[in-house]
C-alpha cells in the first residue's frame, strides 16, 4: 500500500506516520513552514504546500499528487480543515471513506480500521476498501526514525476561499491534551462563578481545569478548547480528577486513557465510579476544600 498523508496539523502528522511505519510507504503533505523535525518521521517524501491554504486549493494540489503518485490511501488528519479535504478527495476521485479511525493495519489488500461506535461505548473494527480516511488525533505515540524525508515544495493553485476577518482565540487558551494533571468539572459545578472554588484544587495538583459538555459547550462556563469527551478533546493525563461529572459514555471517550482517575460525586450509583480509581461519594463543594487542605499538608 502506498499513503498519502495530509494534515494542517502536523502533530498528527507525525502520530499517522508513526501508525504507518513498516505498514505502508508513506508520504506526506504538509502546510508551510515545516515543524523542526518533520522530515524524520519516516515520509519518503514530504510536499511542503506554499501558498493560500484554502481547503479546495489543497484539495486541487493533493488530488493531483495522489493522481501523478498512483496512491491507494489517503489519510487526512481529523481537523476542520482535514475532514473537508478528505470528502472533497472521495467525493473527486470517486474513493470510498471511512471517517473518524483510531487504528488501522492492512490485510490482503483490505483496510482494517478501528473506530468508536455507538457514541463511543463500541469499538468497533471493520475490514474494508476504504481508501480515503480521516483519522482521529492520538493514533499513535509520534516516534522519529532514522534518514530524513526528500523535500518537495508545492505551490498550492489559487483559493477561492478569501479571508475576511480574523479573530484570535480568547487569551488563555490552553492545550489540555498535553496536560499531565487535569481538574475537570461537569453540571454539577452548578455555576460559572462555581468553578473558582475548584481552582485551589488545580493549583494545589498543578492541573489544567477541563469540563464535561455543558460546561464548555452549552453554558459556556468554560471554553471550548476545554471541553474533554466524543466531540471535545481526547486527553491522558497521568492523573484526571472528575468534579460533579456523571460519566456519560461520550464523556469517559475522552478521558478513559487517563492513568490515575479520581471521581467525586454526590450520586453513589454515578456511572464515573466505574471508571475511577478513587471515588468519593460527596458534594463536591465540601470535598474539595478538605482534599486543598490535605494536599497543603
Ligand atoms: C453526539 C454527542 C456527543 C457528545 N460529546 C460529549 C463530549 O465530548 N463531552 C461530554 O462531556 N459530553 C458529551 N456529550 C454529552 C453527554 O451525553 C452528557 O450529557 C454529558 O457528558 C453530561 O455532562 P455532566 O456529567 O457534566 O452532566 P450531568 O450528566 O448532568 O451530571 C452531573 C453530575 O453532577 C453530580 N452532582 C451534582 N451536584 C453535585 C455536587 N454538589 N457534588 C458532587 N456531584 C454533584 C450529579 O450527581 C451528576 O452525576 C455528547 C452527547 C452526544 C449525544
Amino acid at each position: 500500500m502506498k499513503a498519502l498523508v495530509f494534515s494542517d496539523n502536523q502533530e498528527i502528522i507525525t502520530q499517522i506516520l508513526t501508525a504507518l511505519k513498516g505498514r505502508a510507504d508513506a508520504d506526506a503533505a504538509v502546510l508551510s513552514p515545516l515543524m523542526e523535525g518533520m522530515d524524520q518521521y519516516g515520509a519518503t517524501k514530504l510536499y511542503e504546500l506554499t501558498g493560500n491554504p484554502g481547503s479546495d486549493a489543497i484539495f486541487h494540489a493533493l488530488s493531483k499528487i495522489f493522481t501523478e503518485g498512483k496512491y491507494d490511501l489517503f489519510l487526512a488528519g481529523s481537523t476542520v480543515r482535514g475532514r473537508e479535504v478528505a470528502g472533497m478527495m472521495s467525493e473527486a476521485l470517486n474513493l470510498p471513506a471511512m471517517t473518524e479511525i483510531n487504528d488501522i493495519s492492512f490485510k490482503d489488500g483490505k483496510v482494517v480500521t478501528k473506530r468508536f461506535f455507538y457514541g463511543g461505548k463500541t469499538l468497533l473494527e471493520e475490514e474494508s476498501g476504504a481508501r480515503v480516511l480521516t483519522v482521529m488525533a492520538g493514533i499513535s505515540e509520534a516516534a522519529r526514525v532514522q534518514g530524513k524525508s526528500e523535500l518537495v515544495k508545492v505551490e498550492l493553485p489559487a483559493s477561492k476561499i478569501t479571508t475576511v476577518n480574523r479573530i484570535d482565540k480568547k487569551a488563555g487558551s490552553v492545550n489540555i491534551e498535553k496536560a499531565q494533571v487535569i481538574v475537570s468539572v461537569g453540571r454539577g459545578i452548578g455555576s460559572k462563578e462555581n468553578i473558582e472554588k475548584v481552582k485551589p484544587l488545580a493549583e494545589a495538583v498543578h492541573g489544567e481545569i477541563a469540563g464535561s459538555r455543558p460546561v464548555c459547550l452549552d453554558y459556556q462556563w468554560l471554553g471550548e478548547d476545554r471541553q474533554v469527551g466524543l466531540s471535545g478533546k481526547k486527553v491522558k493525563p497521568k492523573l484526571y480528577i472528575a468534579l460533579g461529572i456523571s460519566g456519560q459514555i461520550q464523556h469517559i471517550a475522552g478521558m478513559r486513557t487517563s492513568r490515575v482517575v479520581v471521581a467525586v460525586n454526590k450520586d453513589k450509583s454515578a456511572p464515573i465510579f466505574e471508571e475511577a480509581d478513587y471515588g468519593i461519594v460527596g458534594d463536591l463543594f465540601q470535598i474539595v476544600p478538605k482534599l486543598v487542605s490535605a494536599l497543603k499538608q
